[in-house]
């Protein structure tokens, strides 16, 4: 094993790695180019017993890991939602990673603890939320979900279920949009409501919510004798950025007293500029809301910012309390195991500190702001092309649309052809783009959002992209 000299001498030379990295990353294909097993097979059955050296192992790193990764960090990332990071970000985890503190509780790190309790207050403000919402930091959206249907469980039960389990007789009804993410699936039979209580409601024709369709579904539960207990809004769904009309959802949710969820995983971010702020109108009425630095924050992944107003239920959910973690400060502080699942945290808030200092609030917007202004002029060049089809509204920026060359009308053909340039585009290894499905026709999803994309980057992949639908 190494000692802290020659720790010294390798972390030097990492450092030297990662700015290459970042220099050279348009280098790398976009995507992994592997085969299931070719990562796998390169690797020993069994563990070394001696001692190898991290030059040895540096090179195994280069030469069989490397090849395995997709580069979430190129600029030519434009698949799924990206997952940010940034150079404040890395070195806060450099920082976090020495120190190696596990911050369960405020006795185990009070500049952790503390610390949250701040960049949750800083986040708050930036993207516009009441000063009544209280904030935590999560591991993922999907955490954030399920600790928003516990709370809401608990709370309309009066905690019950956590003390006496289901009895078996309980319709706990939950509600989302037909185009919600699966997180929420994966909540709901985790939390015990099982699937069959989930009710996707039907959306408009830009795949939002439907609010009367989903007040006609509370009614008939209701009438059933089952118990509505929650609604999720999506801002921003992750097939197609469609944005559920919170203000008429928050007033059902209020009228029939139902938890109101706000996943804005991904878009949460964009709040950071006033004008997008319209689409969380009616916020002060929810009962949590979560968004994602570690998407387009610019914070390493994870960091999920989870918002609950009332406090209490949330502490009343998750509270635990064993001899060895009694401590003199409890009820003084805030001890963040009692705020959600895990008891072991990792000092998450510290990149964030990182990055906002160092991007600035007014950064940050800037580089948003450029984000959603490259993704227009890629819409832009779309409409103006006659065999490009645009498929859903664009909002901030991600674009769903599809070739369709003006003599082919068969819809099966139009769907092949264009599975067939996303294919090509992704093995160029230039650029790494996904799809969806809307009303079963497919669609390419082109995204800006990596830290790094500039306008060069937008302008290859538009040319990029007329040179493949000659290939067609
Ligand atoms: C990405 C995403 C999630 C899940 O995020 P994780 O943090 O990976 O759990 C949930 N909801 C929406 C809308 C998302 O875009």
């Amino acid at each position: 094993m190494i000692n802290s000299k020659e720790f010294r001498k390798h972390a030097h030379q990492f450092v030297d790695w990662m700015a290459d990295y970042y220099e050279n990353i348009e280098s790398y294909p976009v995507k992994s180019q592997v085969k299931p097993g070719d990562i796998y097979n390169q690797i020993p059955e069994n563990a070394p017993q001696d001692s190898e050296s991290i030059p040895d192992i540096f090179k195994d790193f280069e030469d069989i890991i490397m090849p395995g990764m997709t580069h979430w960090q190129h600029p030519h990332f434009h698949a799924y939602f990206n997952g940010n990071a940034s150079f404040p970000s890395i070195l806060a985890e450099m920082l976090t990673s020495t120190l190696g503190a596990q911050c369960m509780i405020w006795d185990t790190s009070p500049a952790a603890a503390e610390l949250e309790e701040k960049m949750m207050n800083w986040l708050r403000e930036m993207i516009g939320l009441p000063n009544f919402f209280h904030g935590v930091i999560q591991d993922t959206a999907s955490t954030a979900t399920l600790v928003a249907f516990l709370t809401a469980r608990e709370q309309s039960t009066n905690y019950e279920i956590n003390q006496k389990g289901f009895s078996g007789n309980e319709n706990f009804r939950i509600y989302c949009s037909k185009e919600a993410h699966s997180s929420i699936d994966k909540g709901v039979k985790i939390a015990g409501f099982g699937l069959e209580n989930l009710v996707h409601i039907p959306t408009d024709q830009n795949l939002a919510l439907k609010p009367e369709a989903l007040e006609t579904a509370i009614k008939n539960d209701l009438e059933a004798g089952r118990k509505p207990t929650c609604v999720v809004a999506a801002i921003g769904t992750t097939g197609t950025t469609a944005i559920d009309p919170l203000e008429e959802i928050a007033r059902i949710c209020q009228k029939y007293k139902i938890w109101l969820h706000v996943d804005a995983a991904y878009f949460g971010s964009a709040l950071v500029l006033p004008e997008n702020r319209w689409m969380i109108k009616g916020i002060e009425m929810a009962d949590s809301f979560v968004f994602n630095p570690h998407k387009w924050m610019f914070t390493n992944f994870d960091c999920s910012a989870y918002y609950v107003k009332d406090k209490e239920a949330l502490l009343k959910t998750f509270e635990i309390l064993p001899e060895y973690l009694k401590t003199k400060s409890r009820g003084q502080v805030n001890d963040y195991r009692d705020w959600g699942i895990q008891l072991g945290r990792r000092f998450r808030a510290l990149k964030l500190w990182f990055v906002i200092r160092n991007f600035g609030v007014q950064g940050i917007k800037e580089k948003i702001k450029l984000h959603i202004d490259l993704t227009q002029e890629f819409a832009r060049r779309l409409e103006k092309h006659p065999d490009f089809e645009i498929l859903v509204p664009v909002h901030l920026n991600l674009v769903c649309f599809r070739f369709k060359p003006q003599q082919i009308t068969n819809e099966k053909e139009i769907n092949d052809i264009n599975e067939k340039l996303l294919q090509l585009a992704n093995d160029t290894g230039n650029v790494f783009l996904t799809h969806t499905k809307i009303g079963g026709q497919y669609a390419l999803r082109m995204l800006f959002g990596q830290t790094y994309v500039e306008k060069r980057h937008m302008e290859n992949v538009w040319e990029l992209l007329l040179k493949l639908i000659k290939q067609l």
